[in-house]
C-alpha cells in the first residue's frame, strides 16, 4: 500500500530559480523536473528499463488514450496503472482535455464538457470535469490534472476569456469530484491511489489580464499545485516567457509550478529562470526518432550527408549509452535504414540530454551559480539555430 503523502518543499532559491523535493505515493521527484512523456503507458522506443538507467524520476501518461484503450476500469481491475506498465516511480496523468482538442473527431464543448467521436473506432464518447476526475482515480496516478479548455493560438480576447472561465467553472468540479471520490461518494470509481493529488490549471490564452484573473481564480480554489496550461502553441518565445513570470508570480510559492507541454533546452531554462518547477514535452522523444538529437553544441539532424564517415559519437560532451558506444556516421545508417534501433538510440540520447540538463540545473541552482549557466546555454544558441 503506498504512502499517501504528497507534499513539496523548497530546498534552494537563487534569483527566481528553486530547487525542491515533491514527495508522492510512489516516491519523491527532485524539482526542477522533466517528465518524459509516455503517452500509451510507455515511453516510444525505450523500456522502462532504459528510463531508470537514465534516472528518469516521473513518467507521464495520458488519460484520454488509456481511457479508449485498454480502458482505464480494466487498468484499476489489474491494480492501477502503476502494476499495469510495471513502473514503481511516480506518474502524473493529464486530464485529457488536449487530445480532445486536438486527436478526436467531430468534438464539441459546451458547459458539461466535451462530446467528441474516439480517434480509434469513430465510438461516441463524452469527458467532464468528473468523469477526467473518474478516469485518473482509476489510473491511481501520483499526480492528476484537472479538465481545462485550451484555446488554440491567435486567439481573441472574448474567446480566451470564455474558455478561461469555463476552465475556472471545470476546476471547481473537478475539485468537488475529488472530494468525493476520497469520501468514497462515487461508486463505481476505483480510487486506487488514495494519496493522489491534483492540479489546477491556469488558462487565458496570450492576455495577460485573463492570466491574472485565471491565476488568482484558481489558487482560490485551492489545488495541490498548480500548473500554466495553454502555452507553447506557437507564441513567440519572448511572450511565453513574460506570461510564465507574471503567471508564476500569482501562484503560492509553496506549491509546485508545471509548465505544460513545453519545451526546447532553451524554454527550460528561461522557465525555471521564472520559478517553474515541473516540465513535459515530446520534443526529444518525437524529434528522436526523427533523426533529430539535442547536443550540448546545438541540434544534429543525423540523416545529414555531412555525418555519413564523422565517426565522434553524437554528443562529445555526453555519457549516455549511445555516445559511449556509436558514431554519428553509425546512427546516421541506422536511420536511413529504417532500423528499430535508430528510434531507440536517438530517443535514450535525448531523453538523457534533457534529464542531464534539468540535474545541471538544479545543482546551478544549489550551487547558486544558476544565472551563470543560463547564461552560458544561451551562449550556444546561434550554433543550435543553425543546426536545427
Ligand atoms: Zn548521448
Amino acid at each position: 500500500m503506498p504512502d499517501p503523502t504528497f507534499a513539496f518543499q523548497v530546498t534552494h532559491i537563487d534569483g527566481g530559480a528553486r530547487r525542491g523535493v515533491l514527495t508522492t505515493p510512489h516516491g519523491a521527484v527532485e524539482t526542477p523536473a522533466f517528465m518524459p512523456v509516455g503517452t500509451q503507458g510507455a515511453v516510444k522506443a525505450l523500456t522502462h528499463r532504459d528510463l531508470e538507467a537514465l534516472g528518469a524520476e516521473i513518467l507521464l501518461g495520458n488519460a484520454y488514450h488509456l481511457h479508449l484503450r485498454p480502458g482505464d476500469e480494466l487498468i484499476a481491475r489489474l491494480g492501477g496503472l502503476h502494476r499495469f506498465i510495471g513502473w514503481s516511480r511516480p506518474i502524473l496523468t493529464d486530464s485529457g482535455g488536449y487530445q480532445v482538442l486536438s486527436l478526436a473527431a467531430s468534438r464539441t464543448i459546451d458547459e458539461n464538457g466535451a462530446r467528441f467521436r474516439s480517434h480509434l473506432d469513430g465510438s461516441p464518447r463524452s469527458l467532464t470535469p468528473e468523469k477526467a476526475a473518474d478516469i485518473q482515480a482509476n489510473l491511481g496516478s501520483d499526480l492528476a490534472m484537472v479538465l481545462d479548455e485550451c484555446v488554440a493560438y491567435p486567439c481573441g480576447f472574448s474567446e480566451a476569456r470564455d474558455a478561461m472561465r469555463r476552465t475556472l467553472r471545470w476546476a471547481r468540479r473537478g475539485c468537488d469530484r475529488m472530494l468525493a471520490l476520497k469520501a468514497g461518494a462515487v461508486p463505481g470509481v476505483t480510487l486506487t491511489n488514495p494519496g493522489q493529488a491534483q492540479f489546477g490549471i491556469v488558462q487565458g490564452g496570450v492576455h495577460s489580464t485573463l492570466r491574472e484573473e485565471s491565476a488568482v481564480e484558481t489558487v482560490g480554489i485551492g489545488f495541490d499545485a498548480y500548473a500554466i496550461g495553454g502555452l507553447g502553441v506557437g507564441e513567440p518565445p519572448p511572450v511565453m516567457y513574460d506570461l510564465v513570470s507574471q503567471t508564476a508570480r500569482l501562484l503560492p510559492v509553496d506549491r509546485p509550478r508545471y509548465l505544460m507541454g513545453a519545451g526546447t533546452p532553451e524554454d527550460l531554462v528561461e522557465a525555471v529562470a521564472r520559478g517553474v518547477d515541473m516540465f513535459d514535452c515530446v520534443l526529444p522523444t518525437r524529434n528522436g526518432r526523427n533523426g533529430q538529437l539535442f547536443t550540448s553544441e546545438g541540434r544534429l539532424n543525423i540523416k545529414n550527408a555531412r555525418f555519413a564517415e564523422d565517426e565522434r559519437p553524437p554528443d562529445l560532451g555526453c555519457s549516455c549509452y549511445t555516445c559511449r558506444t556509436h558514431s554519428r556516421a553509425y546512427l546516421r545508417h541506422l536511420f536511413l535504414a529504417g532500423e528499430m534501433n535508430a528510434a531507440a538510440l536517438n530517443t535514450l540520447h535525448n531523453l538523457n540530454f534533457y534529464l542531464d540538463t534539468m540535474r545541471r540545473i538544479r545543482e546551478a541552482i544549489a550551487f547558486r551559480r544558476f544565472e551563470s549557466f543560463r547564461l552560458a546555454l544561451r551562449m550556444s544558441l546561434p550554433r543550435q539555430a543553425s543546426d536545427s
